[in-house]
């Protein structure tokens, strides 16, 4: 239902898990502020994303919330892991809580905005024609919001089902019996083909690249283990304070060659049977950082794969060549790899056949044409600028966002441009958010933008921005931390690439690798030095 009023203090673009704690935060603070939505709920991510083994890969204990003991005491997970319709009912479930719905408007599409220099504000527009007024426009659009489909002739003459894993049927699909295709392995792909192979009647896999992938080993929760959950929440998220990616795995201060083969062994099997992103991010320091060890670490994992997998035809496939573990995100899995010893499961390498075209009935490679009843697009998202991309977003002068980003984004701390006064880019690109535990740093993000807010008002102040030579020196000492990472050398989102998006073929700076504390004491240096590096008026 539209809201009559039309001018706001606050424009917050988005209810996922960001919009939805920035609300909150601006009504705390007693700021008029509205939330657009173009889902019919919120959720975000978790609205939108319902094909079947979706869930996240972070303890659902570090994932939720932590502002609200409240929130904490009455909500209880069901799974170390919990799967989207779970998580779509958390959010569901602290919105009612905290009373937002009122304050939130669905199916209002933002199309564009213009920062009008006289006024201070900007004028927001909808696709539905509708145009609101704002002092602060604030972002919350999601890192992994703009899905892209891949270029290949023909797509649209399908005469099955078709969609992107992101628009996934909210009705849900009938599988039983039928033909599936899955074009995709990352993330996405590696759930949905774990999930739904012994559902259809036949699946076929097109891979282009494989990814590492390791067992997620996730479980139950009971009502005990909950309660003990409960009682060391504090703990639980001290620990997620400290670690880099604020998960509760943080890197083993040993090095790598210093310690014994068999210690280490020993020490890999546990982390491979452990839960989460222990075997990723729990490894010793160097394995990560330095590429002897990271090879080693590799072959450890493909040896695992090869375990796993009957056929080693099948299994040499499915263990990257290309690229080290760990410098692109892993996959965790649920007897992922356990799919392909499937008689049902067939696995095709578009290296070796490549896709020529998706035919009215199937999909067409080197080596002839399959039929389908169904084909899943798991083929990723124009990540981190996309949805930025997908606003047309003027600033000063009637430069729009996506010119100045062409090449690639630069932001002041990730939440601010030049040229764009009082928009604030929550989960924006350089933040730390992007590249760790969603949740916790989306709460430092919306803190710290909540207090600027405040700071402004209470001062009578009506306008921020981001200074050049701010931007200039953030964005420079992103690069610099890019210099000899092991993951600038291999092509994902993380870096910038999708050959579904004209342009993004080569690296660009997206995320803040410094690690998520070390973002939280800049965060605080700014303030101390009364917002440093952005010009207040
Ligand atoms: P993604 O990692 O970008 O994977 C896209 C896949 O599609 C890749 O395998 C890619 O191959 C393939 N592809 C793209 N275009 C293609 C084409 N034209 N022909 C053949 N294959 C093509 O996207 P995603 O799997 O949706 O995951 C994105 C991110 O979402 C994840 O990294 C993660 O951060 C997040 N996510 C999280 C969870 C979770 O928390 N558990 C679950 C799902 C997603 P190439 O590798 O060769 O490019």
């Amino acid at each position: 239902m539209a809201d009559a009023n039309t001018e706001h203090e606050v424009i917050i673009i988005g209810a996922g898990v960001c919009g939805i704690y920035m609300l909150h935060r601006m009504l705390e603070l007693d700021v008029d502020a509205v939330v657009l939505e173009a889902g019919s709920g919120p959720g975000g991510t978790w609205y939108w994303n319902r094909y079947p083994g979706a869930r996240f890969d972070s303890e659902s204990y570090t994932y939720g919330y932590s502002f609200d003991p409240e929130i904490l005491a009455e909500w209880s997970w069901s799974e170390h892991f919990a799967a989207q319709p779970e998580t779509l009912r958390y959010l569901e479930f602290v919105v009612d809580k905290l009373d937002l719905r009122g304050h939130m408007q669905f199916d209002s599409r933002v199309e564009s905005a213009r920062f009008v220099d006289g006024e201070n504000r900007w004028r927001v527009k909808l696709t539905d024609g509708r145009e609101l007024g704002c002092r602060f426009l604030v972002t919350a659009i999601g890192m992994l919001s703009a899905a892209t489909l891949p270029r290949i002739p023909g797509r649209e003459t399908f005469e099955g089902e078709s969609f992107h894993t992101y628009y996934w049927p909210k009705e849900g699909v009938e599988l039983a019996g039928k033909r599936v295709a899955v074009i995709g392995t990352g993330a996405t792909g590696v759930q949905v083909i774990a999930e739904i192979a012994d559902k259809v009647g036949e699946l076929t896999v097109y891979q282009r690249r494989p990814n590492w992938c390791a067992p997620l080993n996730n479980g139950p929760i009971d009502e005990q283990e909950m309660q003990r959950i409960r009682a060391s929440y504090d703990e639980i998220f001290a620990r997620c304070r400290e670690t880099p990616g604020s998960f509760l795995h943080g890197p083993d201060f040993r090095v790598f060659d210093e310690v014994p083969e068999s210690e280490r062994l020993a020490f890999w099997n546990e982390l491979y049977a452990g839960r989460g992103f222990g075997v990723w991010l729990g490894n010793f320091r160097d394995v990560l950082v330095e590429e002897a060890p990271n090879a080693v670490y590799s072959e450890f994992i493909a040896d695992r794969i090869r375990e796993r997998v009957h056929d080693p035809e099948v299994a040499e496939k499915l263990i990257p060549k290309d690229h080290g573990f760990g410098t692109r995100r892993v996959p965790l899995e649920t007897r992922y790899f356990e799919a392909y010893n499937r008689d049902n499961v067939h696995l095709v390498d578009v290296n070796e056949t490549p896709i020529e075209a998706i035919t009215p009935r199937g999909i067409r490679t080197s080596d002839g044409e399959r039929e389908f009843d169904i084909i899943v697009y798991a083929t990723g998202f124009d990540a981190i600028t996309g949805a930025f991309d997908r606003i047309e977003i003027s600033g000063t002068g009637g430069q729009t966002l996506a010119e100045k980003w062409r090449e690639g984004p630069i932001t002041y701390l990730g939440l601010a441009t030049a040229g764009f006064p009082n928009l604030l880019t929550l989960a924006g690109p350089q933040g730390a958010s992007v590249s760790s535990n969603f949740p916790p740093n989306i709460e430092v993000g919306v803190n710290w933008a909540a207090e600027l807010i405040d700071y402004l008002r209470g001062h009578g102040l009506t306008r921020v921005e981001a200074t050049t030579d701010a931007e200039d020196e953030w964005t420079a000492e992103i690069m610099e931390s890019y210099e000899g990472a092991l993951l600038t050398r291999t092509r994902s989102w993380f870096t910038g690439y999708n050959s579904n998006v004209d342009g993004h073929d080569k690296l660009r700076y997206m995320i803040y690798l410094g690690g998520a504390p070390a973002y939280r004491k800049r965060l605080n240096e700014v303030v101390r030095h009364g917002y440093e590096g952005f010009r207040l008026a």
